[in-house]
């Protein structure tokens, strides 16, 4: 009923973009932040653009974001410390900017779901799956009690659980292996559900029962070649698709 293979019986979620419509937000701070930062080096530089974010940043941890699009840039920061200021020209500098704006948008605008998903994870917890959401988020349980989903979210790896058990973040498995593990099965019996390419990457090398790609953005051919089994614009389409 759930559009997936037979054995799956736990669904691990991606949170910006597959349950939370937050991508979009995470992208405007980033380019914010990025633009103002090239722009004070290089009048000239090219402008932050989706296709950077797709590439480099989105589904990472923040400083591996920062410094995937720098290096994308030929350009190397100190790395600094998670305490830097928003000012301090360092990847962490750089990611406080970010998350800064972040949360101020969050704040001003909340957070909406996407209600599709919603329908799907309530399916889900119907047919008697687990779930779990595995972000690199660090304001995961934030933004899930935002959103309202809570009660239907069995365990959570954000980036406050990564950086506390040194998981490495996307496209390592490392994070998805850990939502498996806290819901008591092998990666075999598990479904993974990314929009970002390091996501589905993360589900391929992890070797998932399943690997569903949201398209958010127009990208089913790189999620596909990244390691997406199937691709959908909204995970309703898998109700759909199942009956
Ligand atoms: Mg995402």
């Amino acid at each position: 009923m759930l559009g997936l293979p037979d054995g799956i019986r736990v669904c691990l979620f991606d949170m910006d973009g597959v349950l939370t419509r937050t991508a979009t937000v995470h992208m405007a701070a980033w380019k914010r932040t990025f633009d103002e930062f090239l722009r004070a080096r290089d009048p000239q530089a090219p402008e932050f653009s989706q296709l950077d974010y797709n590439r480099y940043v989105d589904g990472k941890p923040r400083a591996d974001g920062v410094r995937d699009f720098l290096a994308s840039r030929g350009i190397t920061l100190p790395e600094g410390t998670p305490e830097d200021p928003p000012a301090a020209q360092t990847v962490h500098g750089i990611g406080r900017r970010k998350n800064e704006l972040l949360l101020t948008e969050l704040e001003e605008n909340g957070v909406e779901v996407y209600p599709g998903s919603m329908t799907y994870l309530r399916a889900a917890k119907e047919g008697g799956l687990a779930t779990a959401v595995v972000t690199a988020s660090a304001n995961g349980e934030q933004v899930i009690a935002a959103g309202g989903f809570a009660d239907l979210i069995d365990a959570r790896v954000d980036g406050v659980v990564t950086a506390r058990e040194g998981l490495r973040g996307k496209p390592a498995p490392d994070t998805f292996l850990a939502g498996a593990r806290a819901l008591g099965v092998e990666p075999s019996a598990a479904a993974v559900f990314e929009d970002a390419l390091a996501g589905v990457a993360a589900g391929r090398a992890g070797d998932f029962g399943f690997v569903v790609g949201v398209d958010r953005v127009g990208q089913a051919d790189a999620l596909k070649e990244n390691g997406a089994d199937v691709v959908v614009t909204d995970l309703d389409q898998l109700l759909e698709d199942a009956t």
